[in-house]
């Protein structure tokens, strides 16, 4: 074993979980964080649709959600060159039947403090003119929400990371793992390692990576999701007109789009449950978002440019996960990030950090609320 290929904490994944830990890691200890692709980002994280919503997922990823806003607004100097985030707006838009669905939204909404406004059909139509009138009877816009620059925050993570001392090794997966006298020996397509600590960082590999390493899976369940960024004869084009359309999706949660640099992005929200793998769009589901965005707007859809699908990973109760194992002192999950992984992995990454270090909760994810216990595996056997 080469010497460079002893280390403290061994993080497997080099999405955003692994990137963001490796960030607020490294200052205190010796990391290197293991890819098996030739390139980190090349599953979940490169494939998101890049919002931040405060108002999104249940009450302990909309507390990680607020206690990630500080850092994604200011992050600290040099980590990046232009904004993180950058305003959108998350619009909810419903037909006159689903009224009651609309309020009890609202409500939802206003209670986690977010800017909040119901909107009626015609002020939704104003801001998102695509949208058929009977699509839009009325709406609720949550202001607050932002674009993030995903690349941006992922490599601002990994450069802070490898400035700190951390080693990236890509194309070298871990294929499994024995914990002696202290040490994980650990073997990978790019040679062994040997680490005081294994973070498993593994996105929808998680329970492979687990078995692999002798540990009891957590239950994760990887949902397919599917997007696609398409050309419009009417509203394409770059325009002003339409940069500033906030995101809209039905109240149902069965289609949503957003502006994507003179295009639109478009999903149907799908979630099909799928093995861990390269995950790829299924013909069905795009004709189904296609018929989908027919249905409720007026977009002549003329080209799609590019489709594409990711997993979302999910244990049962839809939070996250942070902590050690519940048999195996030496192995800590970082996990289930589902459909918020990004939003949250600054509070994420502190949070693996000061529980690896044994440090007290960051002040910015206890003023936001976020209990480490509801991020234990432990409530998961
Ligand atoms: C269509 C879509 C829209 C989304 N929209 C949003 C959004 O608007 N906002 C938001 O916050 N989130 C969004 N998400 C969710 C977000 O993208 C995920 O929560 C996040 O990217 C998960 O990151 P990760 O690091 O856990 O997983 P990944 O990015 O999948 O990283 C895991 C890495 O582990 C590596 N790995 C696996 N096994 C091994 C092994 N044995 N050895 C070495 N390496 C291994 C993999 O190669 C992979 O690179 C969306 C997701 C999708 C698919």
């Amino acid at each position: 074993m080469q010497q460079n290929n002893q280390t403290e904490v061994l993080i497997a994944g080099a999405g955003i979980a692994g990137a963001s830990a490796a960030y607020f890691l490294s200052p205190h200890c010796r990391v290197t964080i293991l890819e098996r692709e030739d390139q980190p980002g090349y599953h979940t994280t490169g494939r998101s649709a890049a919002l931040f919503a405060e108002s999104y997922g249940n009450a302990t990823v909309r507390a990680l959600t607020r206690a990630s806003r500080a850092f994604l607004e200011s992050p600290p100097a040099g980590f990046a060159t232009n904004p993180i985030l950058s305003p959108r707006g998350h619009l909810v838009f419903g037909r006159a039947d689903q009224g009651a669905a609309l309020d009890a939204i609202a409500e939802d909404f206003a209670a986690t403090g977010a800017r909040v406004q119901a909107l009626s059909g015609s002020r939704v139509r104003e801001l998102v003119p695509a949208l058929r009138e009977e699509h839009a009877h009325r709406g609720v816009l949550d202001e607050s929400a932002q674009d993030i620059d995903v690349h941006a925050l992922h490599h601002g993570f990994l450069r802070g990371a490898r400035a700190n001392g951390a080693r990236l090794v890509t194309s070298a997966e871990i294929r499994a793992a024995q914990f002696s006298n202290g040490r994980w020996r650990i073997e990978t397509s790019a040679g062994e390692f040997d680490a005081a600590l294994l973070v498993n960082a593994a996105g929808a590999w998680v329970d492979e990576l687990a078995r692999a390493c002798g540990a009891a899976p957590i239950g994760i369940e990887p949902l397919r999701r599917t997007a696609i960024v398409f050309e419009c004869g009417r509203f394409s084009g770059g325009s002003a007109s339409t940069s500033h359309w906030p995101l809209a999706i039905d109240a149902t949660e069965t289609l949503y789009f957003r502006p994507e640099a003179g295009r639109f992005l478009a999903s149907p929200a799908d979630e099909t449950p799928s093995p861990p793998c390269d995950a790829q769009p299924d013909e069905f589901d795009v004709a189904t978002l296609v018929e989908r965005l027919q249905a409720a707007t007026h977009f002549d859809i003329r080209r799609i440019t590019s489709k594409w699908a990711g997993l979302r990973s999910f244990v049962a109760d839809r939070t996250l996960v942070a902590g050690f194992d519940v048999r195996q002192a030496a192995f800590f999950w970082l996990a289930g990030q589902g459909g918020y992984g990004i939003q949250t992995s600054p509070a994420m990454g502190m949070a693996a950090a000061a529980l690896v270090l044994r440090r007290e909760m960051p002040a910015a994810l206890r003023d936001e609320g976020v209990s480490l216990a509801a991020l234990d595996p432990r409530r998961l056997v």
